[in-house]
């Protein structure tokens, strides 16, 4: 069973997905994170990632892509894999798709975090007091990247409405609500 945490920055993903896979012993796959050790470790990747994320933008699919495919080949006994902050593209959706079908496996449920934007917004210039990430710190900074959200990543959620996977959650609840939700949402799937 393999799993797409979705929704814009500061929505809340990597804390449920935390909790999810706690919970389904699953692969977890955040490429954000993996893009900061990469930066953390001044890697060849890190340094040209830096230069896209620390301005809002999105790293170029190609080389998100790529990491991802690494990233995947380490884990081929897992019972499933949570995706969280890819696919944040159309590019990237068609080729997980790709990846997942060459070993008949597909996604099985995308869980679409909502939150309305001025949360968002204070949320993450919140966390960016104590994250010390560095596209956590600027409104600008934050804008930005809700614009790209809305621009590049949210048309995925008409792609996988059309798939039958996507599962639209209240964000805006408390973490543990928004958990439970998201564990009846999954069970609702495997019932399918
Ligand atoms: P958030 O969800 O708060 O934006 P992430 O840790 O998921 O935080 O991502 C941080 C940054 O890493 C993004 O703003 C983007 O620049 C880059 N990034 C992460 N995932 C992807 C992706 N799938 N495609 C392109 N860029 C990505």
């Amino acid at each position: 069973m393999h799993i797409v945490m979705f929704g814009p920055p500061g929505a809340g993903k990597g804390t449920q997905a935390g909790l999810l896979k706690d919970r389904l012993n699953f692969a977890y796959i955040a490429t954000g994170d993996l893009f900061r050790k990469h930066m953390k470790e001044q890697t060849e990747l890190g340094q040209l990632a830096r230069t896209y994320i620390d301005r809002g933008d999105l790293v170029p699919d190609e080389l998100t892509i790529e990491m991802l495919k690494n990233e995947m080949a380490k884990y081929p006994d897992v019972p499933g894999i949570i995706f969280d902050g890819f696919p944040r593209t159309t590019v990237q959706a068609e080729a997980l798709e790709k990846m997942l079908h060459d070993q008949g496996d597909k996604i099985d449920a995308v869980l679409a975090l909502e939150v309305p934007e001025d949360v968002l917004i204070s949320r993450i210039l919140n966390r960016g007091k104590t994250s010390g990430r560095s596209d956590d710190a600027e409104r600008s900074t934050v804008v930005k990247r809700l614009q790209k959200y809305r621009e590049l990543t949210e048309p995925l959620k008409d792609y996988y409405r059309r798939k039958n996977v996507l599962n639209v959650i209240n964000g805006l609840q408390d973490i543990e609500t928004v958990h439970n939700d998201i564990l009846q949402a999954l069970e609702n799937v495997v019932r399918q």
